[in-house]
């Protein structure tokens, strides 16, 4: 509006001039009178309708795989644990009810890309195969593949577990990342055999009885199973460090800022630390 009255004050002065300046300026004041009005059409928090959509409307339905203490079990008949906390400060914070469905950890990703789930939270590492699949937000944990063994094994060392004609059979959850790496460090290099479990408890009790030589997988977990089970220990050895990230649907972007920058919101905050330091004590 501004331009437009000053080209036609200055028009009485300055007759041809000016209709060729107001040429070159009428896209212009086109193209602010246009941004104005799209800023206004961005979506907002008006009438109860916000700028995401969820799986059920006012739910955040949160995926994951309730055997994976202290991130994740069954405790009570409900699903307790670091991850369920962390989902439950994320949708405070987006004004949401808080759903967890429990399920295998391998259905995670598919409930995801279906948009059957809104957030995946399940101690899951992110790995650039799975980033094809999901979109992980920023990272809120540490995670350690470590080696169980039993007490008395002959495998000391990850390069005991790697050596050439040592045969040994490793259990994993299957489709974890101790599966991913034993599978290519062990199996496929012909060094021994991998057997796959659906639940890492059940890795461990293969592992008590003598059915598979050791089990790959993440250290907290690893720390539970263990304290409950006679006669195993956790080895020094790191196998590998990952980074813990939510995993989400990779279209539903209004979605992924608003969990994402909640969740960035709560680690700054120090909310992710303490609820972690609950579950988990400094060693
Ligand atoms: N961190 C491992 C992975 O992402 C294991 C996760 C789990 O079993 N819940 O594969």
């Amino acid at each position: 509006m501004m331009y437009v009255s000053a080209i036609r004050m200055a028009g009485h002065r300055k007759g041809k001039v000016i209709k060729m300046k107001k040429l070159i300026l009428l896209p212009l004041v086109l193209a602010v009178v246009l941004s104005v009005a799209a800023c206004g059409t961005e979506p907002q928090e008006s009438g109860g309708q916000r700028g995401f959509k969820t799986a059920v409307e006012g739910k955040l339905t949160m995926a994951t795989n309730a055997a994976f203490p202290p991130y994740e079990y069954i405790e009570g008949g409900k699903v307790a644990g670091i991850d369920a906390e962390i989902a439950a400060a994320i949708a405070e914070k987006l004004g949401l009810e808080l759903q967890i469905d429990d399920m295998e950890f391998d259905s995670i990703t598919e409930a995801l890309k279906g948009g059957k789930a809104d957030i995946g939270l399940a101690g899951m590492t992110v790995t650039p195969d799975r980033q094809e699949e999901v979109n992980f937000t920023v990272s809120y944990a540490t995670g350690v593949q470590v080696i169980i063994v039993k007490e008395d094994s002959a495998i000391k060392s990850l390069e005991d577990l790697k050596a050439q004609g040592a045969n040994h059979v490793v259990g994993v959850q299957r489709n974890t990342t101790g599966d991913l790496y034993t599978t290519k460090d062990i199996e496929n290099a012909g060094l021994g055999k991998i057997d796959r479990y659906s639940k890492g408890a059940d890795a461990i009790q293969a592992l008590k009885t003598g059915k598979v030589d050791c089990v790959v997988i993440d250290n907290e977990p690893a720390k539970a199973f263990v304290s409950e089970v006679e006669g195993l220990k956790i080895l020094e050895t790191e196998y590998i460090i990952e980074e813990y990230a939510a995993a989400m649907n990779k279209e539903n972007i209004e979605l992924y800022e608003a969990v994402n920058t909640a969740l960035q919101e709560l680690i700054q905050d120090g909310t992710v630390q303490t609820i972690i330091d609950r579950y988990i004590t400094a060693n």
